[in-house]
């Protein structure tokens, strides 16, 4: 274990989510006591799955925490894009050159996988947890943080030399940091659902397009289950963030596709149904000693699978700005300015996306022959992703 940094020798992390128990994780690897505070009773996710891109399976494998997240995981071969309605293929991509080229991985997982590598790999670094502590303040004074949580109406106080805020899109840190940032609802539901299958020697991402909708299937757990997310319009809000999903309603909105994924649908086990949040890039994520990571300072759209692994990366930029400084509230500062440009441009491009898988029309036909052209090339564009 490397020795504390000057800058701080504790951190107090709000929120157990794959941000904070990777954020857990990086700063004890570079010598904080950390304590994670997780309002749930225990670490769980619900069942959905994945894609991890190599900008962060390079930061897992410096973690050490890769060769437990492949044991678990599936390596797909390629990105198949097909038109929703008739199944035709438009174009495929293999991982294969890109894994070469970004020297790591792309994986698929289910997050309830993820979420075990990252509390295992925190654990055995010696973290702290407070489990069903539900943070609902923050004092930062000049030489330190402290999270006001409360357990079974009982008040939890925690302090370290440094908070950080990894509570989700609608984070109570920031609010209480004076973040007044009010998640964007994208206008979609995603329904996301697993479906048990039988291992492939040749597994792939499929992205199926139509007008209004999209489709994703993957295999997870090594091929004994497909996971699949149904993105579909919705204009008005959903009350809740996440909840169970009505399985005739996704029916009827894929009525008209093809077999495969009507088949699919058809054996997916029970549906959980999101409403797509994201927010305006923040002006400002942090304040003094505290600061923010992951969806609670950029929450992004799911179009380019890229809110978890921001989040990874985040932990790994804090935990190495933190070690080479002197001080903590400048060391957060840099951190900041360090990330807010990329993360702001992924929450730009993933809502893009979104609107161009929905195309309708003249413009669906154009996107689609864009597509076929690029062909086996799909994933270049992505370089200044992928690269990190
Ligand atoms: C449909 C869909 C598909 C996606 N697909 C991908 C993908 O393929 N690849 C990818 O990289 N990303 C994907 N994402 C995004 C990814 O899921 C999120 O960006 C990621 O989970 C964010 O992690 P986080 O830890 O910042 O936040 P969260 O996962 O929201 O975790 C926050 C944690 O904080 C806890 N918490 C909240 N409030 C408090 C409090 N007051 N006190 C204590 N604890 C608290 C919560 O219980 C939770 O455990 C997808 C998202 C969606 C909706």
């Amino acid at each position: 274990m490397a020795i504390a940094p000057k800058a701080a020798s504790s951190a107090v992390v709000a929120g157990g989510g794959i941000g904070g128990l990777a954020c857990a994780v990086a700063l004890r690897r570079a010598g904080l006591d950390v304590t994670v505070l997780e309002q749930a009773p225990a670490f769980e996710e619900v069942g959905a799955g994945l894609q991890l891109t190599p900008n962060a399976t390079r930061i897992l494998r410096e973690f050490g925490l890769l060769p437990a997240l492949e044991a678990v995981a599936v390596a797909p071969e390629a990105l198949e894009v097909r038109d929703g309605q008739s199944g035709r293929l438009i174009a495929s991509a293999p991982y294969a050159p890109a894994t070469e080229r970004y020297d790591a991985p792309f994986l698929v997982a289910h997050r309830a996988d993820l979420l075990r590598v990252l509390a295992d790999g925190a654990t055995a670094l010696g973290t702290r947890f407070e489990l069903d502590a539900a943070v609902e303040g923050v004092e930062v004074s000049e030489d330190m943080a402290v999270a006001l949580a409360t357990r079974d109406g009982e008040p939890l106080l925690v302090k370290g030399d440094i908070l950080v805020g990894a509570d989700g899109v609608r984070s109570v840190v920031r609010a209480q940091l004076g973040g007044s940032a009010t998640p964007v609802f994208a206008g979609r539901l995603a329904y996301r659902a697993i479906c048990p299958s039988k291992p492939t020697p040749h597994p792939v991402v499929r992205l199926y397009l139509g007008a209004d909708a999209h489709l994703v299937t993957y295999p997870v757990r090594g091929g004994v289950t497909t996971n699949i997310v149904a993105v579909v319009k919705m204009d008005s809000p959903v009350a809740r963030w996440s909840e169970p999903g009505e399985a005739s309603t996704v029916h009827a909105a894929f009525a008209g596709w093809c077999r495969e994924v009507r088949d699919l649908l058809a054996a997916a086990e029970a549906y959980r149904c999101w409403g797509l949040y994201d927010l305006d890039p923040l002006p400002r994520w942090g304040m003094g000693r505290a600061t923010l990571l992951g969806d609670a300072a950029h929450a992004m759209l799911p179009f380019l699978a890229q809110g978890a692994a921001q989040a990874i990366e985040d932990a790994a930029i804090l935990a190495r700005t933190l070690a080479g400084a002197d001080a903590a509230e400048p060391a957060l500062r840099a951190y900041e300015t360090a990330r807010r440009p990329r993360t702001a441009r992924i929450q730009k491009e993933a809502r893009t996306s979104g609107g161009i898988y929905h195309l309708a029309g003249p413009a669906r036909l154009a996107r689609d022959a864009v597509i076929s052209l690029t062909g086996s090339h799909l994933l270049d564009r992505y370089s200044w992703l992928y690269e990190g």
